[in-house]
């Protein structure tokens, strides 16, 4: 990607205090974009923002599985910068690994209420203020998995939530394509951020052994498909699921 590619925009990303989040945050801001750091977490988010700079960058709390504080979040960042974000990425994840016999239901709603009804509520409530707003040229980016088609032994609650974002990414774009709002989402392999660091390392070096480019990914390499995603230079790129796993199926 270019700098300057992003000029004028406002994006604004949920998870930005950790990992593929950040990440994406810093490379959004790069491009020539203002960001605003989302996150449960208000110390991580403001340590990003801190990074990028207080004339274009803005840290915000929020908690993706409630609406009220979505709703709350909508209100802040457009007094960020007086204008709506018309990027935004839905990379606020958790996982809550366990096998099915003896997943507590706490665990189950727990998975669902960040990962799928978070991204329903975030992408709703900024799309409908990009359509108030009636901004050109709209991008949404939510994370998917590729736990979705790997469909990993002790995932279910994860697995199940980042196969319902495919299939919710793929209503949204076909919903918000007359707005001119593009949505799309990333099916990462195996990244090394905080969420993966508590992976047990015979489960990664597996993971390392069956992709072929036989390494982790490194969150900057989310983050650039990310920005490409968020950028004019995929202006024909909607309803689409990309894997970005070093060929790991
Ligand atoms: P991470 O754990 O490093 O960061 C996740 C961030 O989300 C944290 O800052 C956390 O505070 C925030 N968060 C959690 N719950 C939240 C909530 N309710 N509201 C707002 N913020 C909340 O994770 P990551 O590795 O950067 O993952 C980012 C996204 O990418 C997630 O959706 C994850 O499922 C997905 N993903 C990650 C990997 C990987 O290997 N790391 C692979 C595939 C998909």
């Amino acid at each position: 990607m270019s700098a300057g590619l992003l000029a004028g925009k406002v994006a604004l990303v949920t998870g930005a205090g950790s990992g593929i989040g950040r990440a994406t945050c810093r490379l959004l801001a790069r491009d020539g974009a203002k960001v605003i750091a989302a996150d449960r977490n208000l110390q991580a988010a403001q340590q990003t923002a801190q990074e990028l700079g207080s004339d274009r960058s803005a840290a915000l709390e929020v908690d993706v599985s409630s609406a009220k504080s979505v709703q709350g979040a909508v209100a802040e960042a457009l007094k960020a910068f007086q204008v709506a974000p018309s990027i935004v990425v839905n990379s606020a994840g958790i996982t809550r690994d366990g096998y099915l016999l003896k997943m507590p239901e706490r665990d189950y709603d727990d998975v669902y209420a960040v990962n799928l009804k978070g991204t329903f509520l975030v992408t709703q409530a900024f799309a409908k203020a990009m359509i108030e707003g009636q901004l050109s040229g709209g991008s949404i980016v939510n994370l998917s998995s590729i736990v979705a088609k790997m469909n990993n032994i002790g995932q279910a609650n994860y697995a199940a939530t980042k196969a319902g974002v495919i299939s919710f990414t793929e209503v949204a774009s076909k919903e918000f394509g007359k707005f001119g709002i593009r949505v799309n989402c990333i099916l990462p392999g195996y990244i090394d951020t905080p969420m993966v660091a508590v992976v047990p390392d015979a489960i990664k070096q597996q993971v390392v052994q069956r992709c072929p480019l036989g390494r982790l990914g490194q969150p900057e390499e989310i983050a650039e498909v990310i920005a490409f995603l968020a950028s004019p230079q995929s202006s024909y790129v909607n309803g689409a699921a990309i894997e970005v796993t070093g060929g790991l199926k």
